[in-house]
């Protein structure tokens, strides 16, 4: 399976783009432009590089001392059919995963109905960072956000639940507390 990607390497040890270390997937192709997007170069669908997903597996399999993979862009939920085969992947090795999107969990549960690939990655995610980037509501206190309109989404649970369950921890700085490198989830 192919997938579109605004870089070829996986850019590993980051700690900006979820807890703890991870390796994050920088997808191309986004709808949203939103206003001071810090990635406008990954809005093109038509740019980037085209990778099978079978050799993305292949370096997720060598990957060591990363707690997860994250899915970021452009927006990933352009592609789900791909980025489900991956994330489902990087469950099975262990590793959780995180997606950035510009759509809001709402939105995507009704593009799912749709388009089930949606459903299907949305299975495969532990923790959804939703909503487009506001720059009006930037905010350097927003943890693994960019601005504060953006939610931290526990995607199992919102499902089980069959409503939005944000991750509370992250939501205020102050209350935050830095796990000693445990997984999430
Ligand atoms: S959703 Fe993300 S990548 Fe897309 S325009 Fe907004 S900030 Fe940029």
């Amino acid at each position: 399976m192919e997938i579109r990607l605004a870089t070829r390497e996986i850019q590993k040890d980051s700690i900006v783009d979820g807890e703890g270390i991870r390796s994050v997937i920088w997808t191309q192709g986004c709808r949203h432009h939103c206003k001071g997007c810090h990635n406008p170069t990954t809005h093109a669908f038509n740019k980037g590089i085209v990778v099978n997903t079978e050799s993305l597996k292949q370096e997720i399999m060598q990957l060591e001392s990363q707690d997860g993979v994250t899915f970021s862009g452009g927006d990933p939920m352009e592609q789900p059919e791909a980025c489900n085969d991956i994330a489902s992947f990087c469950q099975k090795q262990g590793l959780n995963v995180w997606c950035y999107t510009g759509y809001t969990f709402e939105e995507l549960l009704e593009k799912g109905k749709q388009e089930k690939a949606i459903l299907d990655f949305l299975e495969n995610i532990d923790v959804l960072v939703d909503g487009r980037f506001i720059l009006e509501e930037k905010s350097y206190d927003a943890i693994f956000r960019g601005s504060k309109n953006q939610r931290i989404i526990d995607v199992p649970k919102s499902l089980k639940e069959k409503k939005t369950v944000l991750v509370a921890k992250y939501l205020e700085k102050e209350s935050y507390k830095k796990p000693k490198r445990t997984l999430y989830v």
